[in-house]
């Protein structure tokens, strides 16, 4: 077998490094191609990944699920069971004449470790110039969605785009009442300098030719999912309609203690669960595993997430 020396350099080094030279974008930590094409209907479409998430042990975010029940789950689908690690998945499509970006992870934020933050760097890497973004759609104003609207510096990563947003998720992130704290102070720091360049968004509108806004409210108060239609094609982008594929998807109506209403969230993603099964949608999960695409299909009492092949060279 022929092997190619590769001298002291590790695979970590031979990632691609950050295009950008301020100095303050997270360090490339990939070392295997971050994005993925492929096409919804006509429109042609790019996963880029903001990076891992590590949030914790899986046992510190639910509120009705016991230790036995999620040992027995993350055991029967090989998921690593000493902590929760959520991947990023953001979209980036080209439709109704714009190239629209959905959610924009951690950005420069230390907090999320060094796994995150790698947007620009994916997007870098998969030759899409952030100042080609039209419109940034952003489903809820927490951390891991807003974050990447703003660089370090105050500036704009995204220098032409105009945002997206459900109003009532905006007004309750910026309340000006509100105390200060990790979560509020991120939402203002990167929503609040674009409040004139942000469109609020309603349940049901399609907001961009072949984008339909879908309030899916409980993890946030105005928490949206997207239907995108192109031709005979469609995608439903859910956000987070729930974080962890297996537990979640098994168990439908366990509350996780991140959402800001756990016992609505469960019912809404139930509901939502139940329309893209019985409607053979495909979906789009932002942490499932990557690059996030698939179907939701009945299994027990619940559902279960059943990813697409990523498809290298698309056979006609
Ligand atoms: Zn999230």
């Amino acid at each position: 077998m022929h092997c190619e020396a590769t001298g002291s350099r590790s695979h970590k080094q031979r990632g691609i490094m950050s295009s950008l030279s301020d100095g303050k974008v997270k360090p490339a930590s990939f070392s295997n191609p971050y994005f993925y094409r492929f096409a919804v209907g006509d429109a042609p479409a790019t996963m880029v990944s903001d990076g891992p998430l590590p949030v914790g042990a899986h046992t510190s975010h639910y509120a009705n699920v016991t230790a036995e029940e999620m040992e027995a789950i993350l055991d029967a689908n090989f998921i690593r069971k000493d902590k929760m690690v959520l991947e990023q998945n953001v979209l980036v499509i080209e439709t109704g004449g714009k190239t629209v970006l959905f959610d924009t992870g951690v950005g420069t934020l230390e907090r999320y470790g060094p796994t995150s933050g790698q947007l620009m760097n994916t997007l870098a890497a998969a030759n899409i110039d952030p100042a080609s973004i039209d419109a940034v759609v952003i489903s809820h104003a927490h951390p891991d969605h807003v974050s990447g609207i703003m660089k370090a510096d105050g500036t704009r990563n995204f220098p032409n785009a105009q945002y997206y947003i459900n109003e009532a998720d905006f007004n309750f992130w910026t309340d000006p009442a509100k105390p200060s704290g990790p979560k509020v102070d991120t939402a203002r720091n990167n929503l609040l300098p674009n409040r004139n360049r942000i469109v609020f968004i309603k349940d049901g509108q399609e907001f961009i030719p072949g984008v339909t806004g879908i309030l899916a409210p409980g993890h946030s108060v105005g928490h949206m999912m997207f239907m995108i239609q192109s031709g005979n094609g469609q995608l439903c982008y859910t956000a987070d309609l729930a974080h962890q594929y297996a537990i979640q998807l098994e168990m439908p109506l366990s509350e996780f203690l991140v959402d800001t209403d756990p016992a609505q969230m469960a019912q809404t993603r139930l509901k939502h669960l139940t329309i893209l099964a019985e409607g053979r949608i495909p979906m789009l999960g932002y942490h499932f595993p990557w690059p996030g695409i698939g179907h939701v299909v009945r299994f027990g009492d619940g559902f279960r997430f059943v990813p697409s092949a990523m498809q290298m060279i698309s056979v006609p």
